[in-house]
């Protein structure tokens, strides 16, 4: 990942400080901590909320969706432990941070995001960054994306009433997905792996919120 010429050496701080934070919330890994010291958190954040870019908070990205608490999304990287050759799937790209995170870890990163211009933003953004080795698509992304499936890793970063099926099928060998299922208000994480065939479901951790997956096999649109 390039150094980028918008960087400031006052976020240099701030990154520590929410690493201190991730940290303190329960992920001790120092791989994935230092991942969080590598990316530019503002970057991909509207200019309007670079002061708070590096709360552990989730923060408004315009288009009623919101980039996800970092530290909720150190676990996912953390449970999920995506590596050189695994190709992962993220539905929901939002501001794309998470996808240049993913990106740190994994060679081959497939996106998808069902708003046009939040996906136009994180490209920019990545490229920026320099970081290539991710497609991006704007779609609906509870049909995955069967081109590149299967997929070693799944990562579905909005909350849907059940696990859509196309992913559960995307999901290759060894694979493993984490997505929030639950109710409109609140939901709880689900671990999908497979393994020799068998598709097995494990709940983890506690209550989270995250927006809605608005789709054809998860919540239908207003
Ligand atoms: N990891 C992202 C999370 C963004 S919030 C970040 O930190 O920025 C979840 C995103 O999922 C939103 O951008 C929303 O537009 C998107 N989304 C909702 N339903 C979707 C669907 N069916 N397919 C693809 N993206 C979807």
């Amino acid at each position: 990942m390039g150094s980028s010429a918008v960087d400031d050496p006052r976020f240099v701080g701030y990154r520590r400080k929410l690493i201190e934070e991730i940290r303190a919330r329960g992920v001790d890994d120092l791989e994935i901590l230092q991942l969080f010291d590598r990316v530019p958190r503002h970057l991909f954040l509207p200019e309007g909320v670079w002061p708070r870019a590096y709360e552990d908070a989730p923060i408004p990205i315009g288009f009623g969706q919101t980039a996800s608490q970092p530290s909720l999304q150190a676990h996912y990287l953390s449970i999920l432990r995506p590596t050189t050759d695994d190709k992962v799937l993220e539905i929901g790209t939002g501001c794309g941070y998470l996808t240049a995170l993913l990106c740190l870890m994994a060679d081959r990163v497939y996106s998808v995001e069902r708003v046009r211009d939040l996906s136009k933003r994180a490209r920019r953004a990545l490229d920026d960054l320099g970081v290539h080795n991710t497609a991006l698509l704007v779609g609906d992304g509870t049909i995955g994306w069967r081109k590149y499936a299967p997929f070693d890793v799944i990562v579905v970063s909005a909350a849907s009433p059940s696990v859509p099926a196309a992913l559960v099928d995307q999901l290759g060998e060894g694979g493993r997905m984490l997505i929030p299922v639950g109710g409109r208000e609140t939901q709880e994480l689900v671990l999908v792996t497979k393994v020799e065939g068998e598709v097995q479901e494990e709940v983890i951790g506690g209550e989270v919120t995250f927006v809605p997956l608005l789709g054809r096999f998860a919540w239908k649109e207003e």
